[in-house]
């Protein structure tokens, strides 16, 4: 992986790891990370920074039987589209569901796990990956 500017990046992924981003009072709309100028609408004057996005719903998952070898232990996993608070979208990994119980709409909430270990002895990398709400995965009713 190319790292050009190392420092950018680790200020993106401490918004990344905390789900924290901005909202967009002009369209409603919420977005991982900082930006300047809203990516819906345009909006540069009615933005909201240090927003955290901490519960959603999915909208959208697919189960992954074949991964790429670093990612083959976890095998299989979901790679689930949510949707946070202000209509914000995150792909991320669903955890501690096995695939038959995903439901689309299921509530999730954030959780940091590992996500890749680089070599027997190299850097572990964190992030937020989703898991059931579990007050309501319990009753599946819906
Ligand atoms: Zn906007």
């Amino acid at each position: 992986m190319q790292r050009n500017n190392v420092p950018d990046d680790w200020r993106r992924k401490k918004d990344h790891y905390h789900l924290k981003g901005i909202i967009c009072h002009s369209c409603g709309r919420g977005f991982i990370g900082q930006r300047l100028v809203c990516p819906q609408c345009g909006s540069d004057a009615t933005l909201e920074a240090s927003q955290y996005f901490g519960t959603g719903r999915v909208i959208s998952y697919t189960a992954i039987y074949d991964p790429p070898a670093e990612f083959s232990k976890y095998r299989p996993y979901i790679m689930a589209l949510v949707e946070l608070e202000h209509r914000t979208l995150f792909l991320s990994q669903l955890v501690d569901v096995p695939p038959e119980a995903v439901r689309i709409g299921m509530r999730v909430e954030t959780v940091f796990r590992k996500v890749y270990v680089d070599g027997a002895e190299g850097l572990i990398e964190y992030g937020t990956k989703f898991r059931p709400v579990l007050a309501e995965a319990s009753t599946e009713s819906v």
